[in-house]
């Protein structure tokens, strides 16, 4: 029999039962997911931290669409290219990368690669994102990633956390409102590029296509960069792999929203 809440003495059991209230269910977090939304602070983020899940998303008739955040114009060491070329050479091999992972939709907010700033307005922008594409779910790199130091991917996720907290409250950003564009609730927020994994997704049948998907960035993956790079990515799904019980595997962090703020046991789920 279920006790009420001020019965429950113990914290681990009280804590199980606040997860069961919060619908919080680690066994199939895509359950019922139609529309899902990537973050990416560079053109090739997301097929390097989630493309064989974001394959298998797509294959089972989810819809996931990209949020890229910068213009990639500074990831080369040529001398030989400009910023605005090299934005334009990767925006097409985002295209292309993201084709072989059945994602056909891109939105591209332009900032300009390394200076994504940590402002009011890019949070602004990623909130009219959030309303106007009403996703189920919000993919995003870890903010908290030990030692990343990137500057575009810290700011990628604490921006993303922030629009998600803010989106459903229709004085922020109250213009959204007369656009037309209404309040929304995220329901579903899940880390990748993450330490803390809490939920594995075997990509070993399509580890390949991955590394494929990743490889149609070509701009950042010459072959001398791949000797070492090839491994890298698979040493990183052994990783995964190992934590999850399989051969090759993407981790990432699903968090319930309530736990992104103010908790002293987020880091219990
Ligand atoms: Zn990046």
């Amino acid at each position: 029999m279920a006790l009420a809440f001020e019965e429950y003495d113990d914290f681990d059991e009280a804590f199980s039962k606040l997860l069961e209230l919060l619908e919080f269910d680690l066994s199939d977090p895509f359950k019922d997911v139609e529309k899902v939304l990537c973050v990416e602070p560079h053109p090739d983020d997301c097929v390097i931290g989630l493309g064989g899940t974001i394959r298998k998303l797509t294959e089972g008739g989810i819809e996931v669409t990209y949020l890229l955040l910068t213009d990639g114009s500074m990831g080369t060491t040529d001398e030989g290219i400009s910023d605005h070329e090299l934005a334009l050479v990767r925006m097409r091999e985002e295209e292309e990368s993201a084709r072989l992972l059945g994602v056909d939709r891109i939105i591209q907010l332009d900032y300009r690669d390394t200076e994504l700033p940590y402002s009011l307005e890019a949070r602004k922008a990623i909130i009219e994102v959030i309303r106007s594409e009403k996703l189920d779910m919000v993919l995003l790199p870890d903010p908290w990633l030990p030692y990343e130091s990137h500057p575009d991917h810290v700011a990628a996720g604490k921006l993303t956390l922030e629009a998600i907290a803010f989106s459903p409250l229709p004085n922020v950003a109250r213009q959204d409102l007369h656009a037309g564009l209404k309040p929304h609730q995220v329901e579903r927020i899940g880390f990748y590029y993450t330490a803390k994994p809490n939920y594995f997704v075997d990509i070993t049948d399509v580890m390949e296509l991955k590394l494929k998907a990743v490889r149609a960035h070509r701009s950042q993956f010459t072959d001398e960069i791949w000797e070492k790079w090839e491994p890298f990515l698979r040493t990183i799904a052994l990783y995964y792999g190992k934590m999850g019980g399989v051969k090759y595997a993407e981790g990432l962090r699903f968090m319930p929203g309530l736990f992104l703020h103010i908790t002293p046991f987020s880091e219990l789920v």
